[in-house]
């Protein structure tokens, strides 16, 4: 399996080559040459390894389909490592829960950081230190955060050999949970560093660091951001685990509602119909910033300016534009690297916005590859929360309370309808008390961690402090 850009550079990668890249060096996104595809018998074979051998195994099957330069005996075993009962709290991993007729809940959010970024980022830092070991190699992880990315980064590489993580954040301004879930983490290739400012001076810093180029190299400064080919593909999984739950046969369809806001999530559940999963609808589901939800139903992708971007309640969701919307619109394109070059490129670059509502592609975009969006508010979480709770004894967090209106909207008789559960409520538990009056329940393993000693260094905003910083680190260890 090779991978190209979607910007059209003829250059053609495999998976360990590209591993421990972001973008493309002509600024696109990795996708694999073509998608496999997966047969009937295939899939029926899958049913059987997820229900006799579990989601590691199945994982392992998916994977290898993608990955030729890791040795299978090697992948598997990484798989086996990651996903455990122990780490992801259930022995299904991704257990699906019943609300109503036709509306399900797919679990993503059991692992140690309660969304479900652990789903992916779990394997991404078993496959990290493997890669880095076997190339001898040392990677210093640079990222900026406002929650969710940054601890799930950090439980995914803590204790590695070979990676060390130095996590941004804006001081003061992440929820006493949030902190004290970065901060009580004691390991010592892990950096916890407050920056006075806002989240915007932390990325401003990482693209300071990062656009000097011989620091990062000298340094090996990389990153774990959403666009990361393996992170997608690690999700691909959970659509195939979810469908196998849901179904007896794979004559029968199922529907995804995912809430989405880089698009990240979604995408591997294009990448899973692409390969032929029985997936009747992808359901994009927004908040408030709702960018793709205005493509879905305009043809025109319109970025917004951190102005109007809003701070709502399901923040994990609160984007300016959906940095992983490309990969889609190539393969809508027909896989025109150069239109997509010229769309991503030059016309956002100049007019912040694109409009394929003329195009014959986007008028298929429905039928042909099973989207469609909605959007949700404020209102509608604190509702949702309600009705979810009122109805059906289940406390859902702000994000999957998006997904849940949306589906609820979008729902079709016969198809079973599966909304992506990408958070805890014990994440949120300030809209939670707004709704329902209560606090969340929390996990026990979280109970009183706002109490556990803080690993914690508060920093200005000033790149050449974090550069120090890191430079110090590289000598000392
Ligand atoms: C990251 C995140 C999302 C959005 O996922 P994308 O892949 O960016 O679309 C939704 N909900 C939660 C809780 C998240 O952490």
């Amino acid at each position: 399996m090779k991978y190209l850009s979607t910007r059209g550079n003829p250059e053609r990668k495999r998976f360990c080559e590209i591993l421990l890249e972001g973008l493309a060096p002509d600024g696109g996104l990795y996708l694999p040459e073509s998608y496999p595809q997966v047969s009937d018998a295939t899939l029926g074979q899958w049913r059987t390894v997820y229900h006799t051998q579990g989601y590691a195994a199945l994982a392992f099957e998916i994977l290898s389909l993608y990955i030729d330069d890791i040795p299978a005996a090697d992948l598997r075993a990484i798989c086996d490592k990651t996903y455990t009962a122990e780490v992801f709290g259930t022995g299904e991993i991704v257990p699906l829960r019943h609300l109503e007729d036709g509306l399900w809940l797919e679990a993503l959010s059991n692992g140690p950081t309660l969304a479900f970024k652990d789903m992916a980022m779990q394997l991404l830092g078993n496959l990290f230190e493997y890669e880095l070991a076997r190339r001898g190699e040392e990677l210093n992880i640079l990222g900026a955060t406002s929650g969710d990315t940054g601890s799930a980064a950090e439980y995914a590489m803590r204790g590695k050999k070979g990676v060390r993580v130095f996590m941004t954040s804006p001081h003061g301004r992440m929820s006493a949970f949030q902190q004290a879930q970065m901060f009580s983490l004691m390991d010592a290739n892990i950096y916890n560093i407050a920056v006075k400012g806002v989240f915007d001076d932390c990325q401003d810093m990482v693209k300071a660091v990062s656009n000097d180029l011989e620091f990062k190299r000298q340094y090996r400064i990389g990153t774990v951001n959403s666009i990361n080919w393996a992170r997608l593909l690690a999700q691909v999984v959970y659509y195939f685990a979810g469908y196998i739950q849901a179904t007896e046969t794979n004559s029968q369809k199922v529907s995804f509602t995912v809430p989405s806001g880089n698009f990240g999530n979604v995408c591997a559940g294009h990448v899973a119909r692409m390969m032929g999963l029985p997936v009747d609808q992808l359901v994009v589901a927004t908040n408030e910033n709702d960018v793709l939800d205005e493509f879905f139903r305009t043809g025109v992708y319109r970025v917004r300016l951190s102005a109007d971007t809003h701070e709502t309640s399901s923040p994990s969701m609160d984007i300016s534009k959906a940095s992983n919307f490309e990969r889609f619109v190539f393969d809508l394109l027909g896989r025109d690297g150069a239109r997509t070059a010229d769309l991503f490129g030059a016309q956002l670059a100049k007019a912040g916005r694109f409009d394929l509502s003329g195009d014959a592609a986007f008028v298929h975009c429905a039928e042909r590859y099973g989207f469609i969006s909605g959007k949700s508010t404020h209102a509608d979480r604190l509702a949702t929360i309600r009705d979810t709770w009122t109805r059906h004894g289940v406390m859902i967090d702000t994000h999957t309370a998006d997904g849940v209106k949306v589906a609820l909207e979008n729902r079709k008789p016969g198809v079973p309808m599966l909304v992506l559960e990408t958070a805890l409520p014990i994440k949120f538990a300030e809209t939670i008390v707004e709704a329902l009056g209560r606090e969340p329940d929390r996990p026990a393993k979280f109970v009183g961690i706002e109490a556990l000693p803080k690993r914690v260094q508060v920093m200005d905003a000033d790149v050449a402090a974090i550069k120090a910083l890191i430079a110090a680190e590289c000598q000392t260890l």
